[in-house]
């Protein structure tokens, strides 16, 4: 059985319900996308009462199956104007689920004037004062809540930026070594939980049971099945041994790493900041290669990254990052980037947003290309809340704005992550289309990367496939998409009903319909179902491509929807 919790910060309250019989195949980006569909108004405000912030274990989350426990983070956007679910590492998802809860909905603004905590132990959830905790760092607040209530704690924070709202601000997640290093950073729901008066989770693992499912023998089997495809794909190896930096050589090669505000797709300085470089910096200085954010990754493609004298830094030192804050803004230096790193962790900002708006500044005097020290400046700006800092904390679209640029890296609202769409023209329609706004996780498109053509049903497909790994607790990194059969009866032996390889699909194809119709509500319709209008007139270095794929073959992604 998995329970819901709801807890009300406006009366104080916590309310503990079985998931509905509707609910019995979804978790994850599914069950949070029904949870909001039903219950939030889509034109409330994302900082407002109205809105709520769900915390959904994938399906798979506390199971035996590895990689397999992410957990989705979702509500309205105070980035996009939409729906948002925000996919997480760490051991948030595990934990929650072998606690037995399947979705914990937040709800209500806290009259104040203490922050909150919401704690939960084996069978009972509390809502708790933590005036202590306010203004502090997710580093900081993690080691006051240990202390609090022991180092077994996992912890989900927001930090200062969430605190004061800002629209990029993340939930940060304690990873295995008990770290606030991994973020749902994506699309501001940081601010969500700050408007609510919410600082932390907390969650007391003692107590907590594996879960084994309906049928824990025909389970087992198919875990052993799905285990055998994980450990011998080469790709397993891959990002274990060269983690997600390994990216940077690929993107390079192909002209699709944004460099210096999205003005190339390669860079001549990065064997700087490759995979090769941090492995002998990671090496020299005793860090971690091959580590695993949450318990039960096999991948393990996260890493630990020292700095010169051996003290951590920072974890892990991602391609996202290595790219928005380096190349895009011609840091070559992954120390630098390590520090801002570690900066936005602290603070609670997403590194994709906050490198395209650092990327953006280059068009005023505020900033330039290469200045990694001013970077940490106005990275500190943020954290402390200056005027300047809580300009920049809104995002690329609002700094945008405020400072009259034209030129935005942005759908949606949200920041274009660090593939170039004019040399990844299939991904470059899932940031067009997408209702999460421009995300390489809503549909990663690599196949003929320079052609028009025949995008538009890669990637409704690929869009339909990941709310799937979404929903299950996958991380995208298993590369498991479309094994719709393996799914059903995975689903089916820990349900104890066994849905078809239709219904497997119905699940992402529904999900993503809700979030789409939800949006449209909002009013947010197919007009802004584009790309920014200089990647269709300026040309990318160095294979001087721009984005041309037709207007109706991205009307065409939603607007033929089965
Ligand atoms: S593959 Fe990487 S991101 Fe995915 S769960 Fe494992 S360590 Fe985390």
């Amino acid at each position: 059985m998995r329970v819901r919790i709801d807890a009300d910060l406006e009366k104080g309250t916590i309310e503990r319900t079985e998931l509905p019989e509707s609910a019995t195949w979804l978790g994850g980006r599914a069950l949070a996308d029904s949870i909001l569909f039903e219950e939030v108004p889509p034109a409330c405000h994302p900082l407002g009462p109205g809105n709520r912030l769900v915390f959904a274990p994938g399906f798979f989350a506390g199971t035996s199956m590895p990689t397999a426990s992410r957990m989705s983070v979702a509500g309205k956007s105070p980035l996009t104007g939409g729906i948002k679910e925000s996919n997480v590492g760490g051991m948030a998802g595990i934990t929650l689920a072998q606690l037995g809860v399947g979705a914990v909905v937040i709800r209500g603004i806290s009259p104040g004037p203490s922050l909150k905590l919401l704690v939960f132990r084996h069978g009972s959830a509390e809502l708790m004062d933590a005036p202590e905790l306010g203004g502090l760092g997710n580093y900081e607040t993690v080691e006051c809540l240990k202390k609090r209530f022991g180092d077994g704690a996992v912890i989900l924070s927001t930090g200062p930026c969430g605190e004061m709202k800002m629209s990029a601000a993340t939930i940060a997640v304690t990873d295995t070594n008990g770290r606030p290093c991994r973020h749902a950073g994506r699309g501001g729901l940081g601010g969500v939980m700050g408007s609510k008066g919410l600082k932390a989770v907390v969650m007391d693992p003692e107590g907590s049971q594996l879960r084994k499912g309906a049928d824990p023998g025909a389970f087992a089997e198919a875990v052993k099945e799905y285990t055998k495809i994980l450990q011998s794909s080469k790709r397993t190896a891959f990002w274990r041994e060269n983690g997600t930096a390994a990216l940077i050589d690929v993107s390079h090669a192909r002209g699709s790493l944004p460099t210096r505000n999205f003005t190339s797709g390669a860079y001549d300085k990065k064997d700087r900041i490759n995979s090769d470089r941090l492995k002998v910096l990671v090496a020299q200085r005793k860090g971690a290669m091959g580590h695993a954010c949450m318990r039960g990754c096999i991948i393990r493609c996260s890493n630990i990254f020292n700095d010169p004298q051996g003290r951590y830094l920072t974890s892990g030192l991602e391609y996202e990052t290595i790219a928005m804050m380096g190349s895009n803004l011609d840091i070559d230096d992954l120390d630098t980037i390590a520090q801002m790193d570690f900066r936005c962790d602290d603070y609670g900002i997403d590194t994709i947003e906050t490198g395209a708006t650092l990327g953006i500044l280059t068009e005023t005097d505020l900033f330039r290309f290469g200045d990694g020290e001013r970077a940490i400046q106005l990275l500190d700006e943020i954290g402390k809340g200056t005027v300047l800092g809580r300009i920049l904390g809104q995002g690329v679209t609002t700094t945008a704005k405020v400072f009259g640029i034209a030129r935005i890296p942005a759908v949606k609202g949200q920041s274009l992550p660090a593939h170039e769409p004019r040399s990844l023209k299939g991904l470059g329609v899932t940031y067009a289309v997408s209702p999460q706004g421009a995300d390489h996780t809503a549909g990663f498109v690599a196949e003929e990367p320079f052609s028009k053509e025949g995008h538009t049903e890669r990637s409704r497909k690929a869009q339909i496939n990941m709310v799937i790994a979404d929903s299950l607790g996958l991380c995208q990194f298993t590369g498991l998409r479309d094994d719709y059969g393996l799914f059903a009866r995975l689903i089916g032996a820990l349900a104890g009903k066994i849905p078809s390889a239709e219904e497997v699909w119905r699940i992402g194809r529904d999900a993503l319909w809700k979030e789409r119709t939800f949006n449209q509500a909002a009013g947010i319709g197919p007009g802004q179902d584009r790309l920014p209008e200089f990647m269709r007139s300026e040309v990318l270095p160095p294979n001087n491509s721009a984005f041309d794929v037709e207007d109706q073959d991205l009307d065409r992604v939603f607007g033929d929807y089965p």
